[in-house]
């Protein structure tokens, strides 16, 4: 069997020193360095790993724990909207409540989009729990802007058809004076016999002006059998005044007035025993007392 020699000299005269050894103890102690050499090289590396592995870690719980602070941060910011949107909600309530709508019912907005998902979407509770209560949260605020905005728009067209209502609906006194004859039955001063007193009939000096009761369009100027000078308006919603015996009329057809807008002066003309205004109310072309259609309106134009 070969065996391997090794000779090791120390100083210049001094003996050397050697031993042999086998082929095979070599071959063996070969392997073993190797193996020893190789091991340590894996648990270098193996250490490195971890060490950056550990870091990452530790950067990635600095991050989730960043992440909390701020998720926690958005959802205390979102219960401040919350609260506003609260105060909205009534001021769009108080909104409904002017134009006469039903107020809404909210309760189902207020849920939000209903409970958790059975799946977690993160394998963190805490982090998925505020996730989840985020979307939550807006969702909901979504919801209740989309619904509060639509509620306005609402409101507000209601209110403008009330506003045109109330504008066409004739609300003054269209003169100055004294009641001389109210709306019904009566016995006629010229024409001596019973019947249906259609106006109102107000008297004072001659040139008197006489205003428009309510916005709207003038459909007729000139002479009506009986009625003298008159002026007659259509202010729409069925609403339409009639002005009789005047003076002097001082608009023109199709012409659209105001309410209080100056149409004529006061007259006797037409079957009348002295200067007054004849003033009629008709709805939908039937004429209504017009008592009901003085000064009762909350807007002066
Ligand atoms: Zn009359």
């Amino acid at each position: 069997m070969k065996r391997w020699s090794i000779v090791v000299y120390r100083g210049e005269r001094s003996s050397c020193k050697g031993f042999s050894v086998s082929d095979s103890f070599l071959t063996a102690g070969v392997v073993f360095l190797s193996l020893f050499f190789a091991f340590f090289a894996y648990l270098a590396v193996e250490g490195y790993r971890n060490r950056s592995m550990l870091s990452h870690i530790i950067r990635l719980k600095m991050e989730r724990d960043k992440l909390l602070r701020e998720t926690e941060c958005i959802m205390s910011s979102l219960e401040k909207l919350n609260t506003e949107i609260q105060e909205t909600i009534s001021r769009t309530s108080l909104l409904a409540s002017l134009a006469r709508r039903p107020i809404p019912d909210r309760y189902t907005l207020m849920m939000g989009t209903g409970g958790f998902p059975e799946k977690m979407p993160f394998h963190d509770q805490t982090v998925s729990s505020n996730v989840l209560k985020l979307k939550n949260e807006t969702e909901k605020l979504k919801n209740i802007l989309a619904f509060e905005n639509k509620e306005t728009d609402r409101a507000i067209r209601k209110l403008r058809e009330k506003e045109r209502l109330l504008m066409a609906t004739p609300s003054i006194w269209p003169t100055y004076g004294r009641v001389t004859a109210t709306f019904g039955w009566r016995r006629h001063p010229i024409l001596k016999r019973r019947e249906f007193h259609k106006g109102l009939d107000i008297a004072n000096f001659r040139g008197t002006p006489i205003y428009a009761t309510a916005y709207g369009r003038v459909t007729f100027t000139g002479v009506r059998n009986g009625y003298g000078y008159t002026v007659e308006i259509d202010h729409g919603y069925g609403f339409s005044t009639r002005y009789a015996h005047l003076k002097k009329i001082l608009v023109r057809k199709g012409e659209y007035v105001k309410r209080g807008q100056l149409i004529g002066l006061m007259g006797a003309t037409g079957l009348a025993t002295g200067p007054h205004l004849h003033y009629e109310v008709r709805i939908l072309g039937k004429a209504v007392n017009p008592i009901r259609y003085l000064d009762n309106s909350p807007v002066v134009y």
